[in-house]
């Protein structure tokens, strides 16, 4: 470790955060807090909101509703836009709601839904919220730096990312952006904050400090994942996110498996969310990949626990590596007697 207000933490602190804003598409620092996505989702929603304050969450699964419940937890008045799970927010419904209730203060957006596979069109979301007027809170933990999501061009005000998905590190670092607008609110909100006040982050990181003691290890990680990222290029790491996706879709299709996205066009390119068939049991098959070949493929969260199984493609990965595991999903497949249905 080092000293965190020594000029070898500044340098680091200076570098990882020009990279951070090459990557979230911003022309001010992105703020890194040590916490989980979760910490920079809170920070996200009491640095702009106040108690009383009327937010509509769109929500398509388990992390829309994480960050709808954040904002309740804070005591905002939280209007709900659900969606059925595995199907993308329609951008035409936002605005019927911002029509209708032209008090609400600001729309929360899970771009990447990572319970179900979807990812949401936030470029058109963003577009009828700036419009209209409220902020647009994003949730970009399991999209930014693996698919496209630059924050100004899209005209969203706080997005937050986190270390442990796209961005090649362990968890324990938080990426929170704020648009000029953003931190404007942030000056007159009221939601109770301390150890996550972006102002005080943001004065601190005027002298390439934090206001508290960084997670210093998981900065000297970013700081190597940043040579990763810049020798590939945005447009490699787009490039190859997707095509790996694709072949995720077209391979479990092949196996007669059925995709839990609703629609191909929002499937997502970070994680291949694919329904269990309900003649096999898949949590009995999943527990053979992991015992017998080391193959870990994610589960369902919630309402969806045995019904689907995740395949996660963004990072550091190659299409070697999902292909050895899907290899193993085919062959354990292929091995597993059908299950006796009524
Ligand atoms: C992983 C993730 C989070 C944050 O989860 P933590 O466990 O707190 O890091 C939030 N939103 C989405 C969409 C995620 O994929």
């Amino acid at each position: 470790m080092m000293n965190h207000r020594g000029p070898a933490f500044a340098d680091i602190i200076k570098r990882v955060t020009e990279g951070l804003n090459w990557v979230f598409g911003v022309s001010s620092d992105v703020i890194t807090l040590t916490a989980s996505g979760t910490g920079g989702l809170e920070a996200a929603v009491i640095n702009v909101l106040s108690p009383g304050d009327r937010v509509l969450a769109v929500s398509v699964g388990v992390f829309g509703n994480r960050l709808a419940s954040i904002a309740e937890t804070y005591g905002a008045e939280v209007v709900r836009y659900e969606l059925e799970w595995g199907a993308a927010a329609d951008p035409d419904a936002p605005p019927r709601r911002l029509d209708a209730d032209p008090s609400i203060k600001a729309v929360l957006v899970t771009h990447n839904e990572t319970s179900t596979g979807v990812t949401n069109p936030l470029e058109a979301i963003g577009a009828v919220v700036r419009e209209r007027g409220p902020l647009l809170v994003v949730d970009g933990v399991s999209s930014v730096s693996s698919i496209p999501c630059p924050a100004e061009r899209w005209g969203v005000d706080v997005l937050v990312s986190g270390s442990q998905k796209g961005w090649m590190v362990p968890p324990g670092l938080a990426f929170v952006w704020l648009s000029e607008r953003a931190w404007e609110a942030s000056e007159t909100a009221t939601m109770p904050r301390f150890y996550f006040d972006l102002r005080r982050a943001r004065s601190s990181l005027e002298n390439a400090q934090t206001p508290w003691t960084p997670a210093l290890s998981m900065f000297y990680g970013l700081d190597k994942a940043f040579e990763s990222l810049r020798a590939e290029g945005l447009e490699g790491i787009y490039t190859r996110h997707h095509a790996v996706a694709q072949y995720t879709r077209d391979r479990v299709r092949a196996m007669g498996l059925e995709l839990f996205a609703h629609d191909e066009r929002f499937a997502s390119d970070t994680v291949t969310a694919v329904r269990w068939p309900d003649e096999v049991d898949g949590p009995a098959i999943a527990k053979r990949a992991r015992e017998e070949f080391g193959v870990v493929l994610g589960g369902g969260q919630q309402s969806l626990r045995g019904k689907i199984f995740r395949v996660g493609h963004l990072g550091y990965f190659t299409q070697d590596d999902i292909a050895a595991a899907l290899d193993v999903l085919d062959r354990l497949l292929a091995e597993t007697p059908a299950r006796a249905t009524a």
